[in-house]
């Protein structure tokens, strides 16, 4: 299985396609705040509880651990198996695009739904966008995809829903569209690109610290 981009990569090209190309090539170049990284673990406890509404699950992320590339094969088995099938971290991959799906619920008639889970009052457009990229891959990976909810925090820790399906259908054709120009992006050189609004909007970029040139990069201590 091949994949150039994931989900979180599509993300940041949306952003800026200098941060694409570096989550891609200079990784090591990202640097994260104690704040950022406190949001990070308080997302995890939020998405924590929403998963344990759905028992009995396979979590694909505790078989697998990180060889992503193993994910959707386990997954298309899993998945093929009669009755009721609950996954979390299940992984598909089209057209180079890997996606990991927070929950899939399967059905006992085969009817498949995805629940992207996070910690926000709110369904902002930026999950809209993280949205309609893995309805991309898994509409092409899935038979029957019926829903596709976006789980939010009602600020007392209990998830409230929003269906975004219709949404990610009607966006299916400049997702394609995107997905082929990030793929151009990576076989090029590091895109220039002038700080601005985008640094910041819709996540803290975290290779901010690289483009202020206020930090000697990993990479050029290495070459020192
Ligand atoms: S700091 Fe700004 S210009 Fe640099 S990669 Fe991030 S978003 Fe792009």
């Amino acid at each position: 299985m091949i994949y150039r981009l994931t989900k979180s990569k599509f993300i940041r090209g949306l952003q800026c396609e200098k941060a694409l190309y570096l989550d891609v090539y200079k990784p090591q170049l990202a640097y994260y705040p104690p704040e950022t990284l406190a949001r990070f673990r308080r997302g995890r406890d939020f998405e924590a509880k929403v998963k344990s509404l759905f028992p009995n699950a396979i979590d694909l992320s505790q078989r697998l651990g990180h060889r992503i590339e193993k994910y959707p094969e386990l997954t298309a088995t899993m998945l093929a198996q009669p009755g009721e099938v609950n996954l979390y971290e299940a992984g598909f991959v089209y057209n180079e695009v890997l996606v990991l799906a927070d929950v899939v619920h399967k059905d006992a008639d085969g009817n498949v739904a995805i629940y992207e889970i996070k910690n926000s009052l709110s369904v902002k457009d930026v999950f809209r966008r993280d949205v309609s990229i893995q309805h991309y891959v898994m509409s092409n990976c899935i038979d029957r995809l019926t829903s596709f909810q976006i789980v939010y925090n009602d600020g007392n820790d209990e998830p409230l829903y929003e269906e975004l399906l219709p949404t990610a259908r009607e966006a299916k054709a400049l997702i394609a569209k995107q997905v082929e120009h990030f793929k151009e992006v990576l076989q090029g050189m590091e895109p220039s690109v002038e700080r601005g609004e985008q640094c910041s909007t819709p996540y803290e970029c975290p290779y901010a610290r690289y483009c202020s040139g206020k930090v000697a990069t990993q990479l050029e201590l290495a070459e020192f």
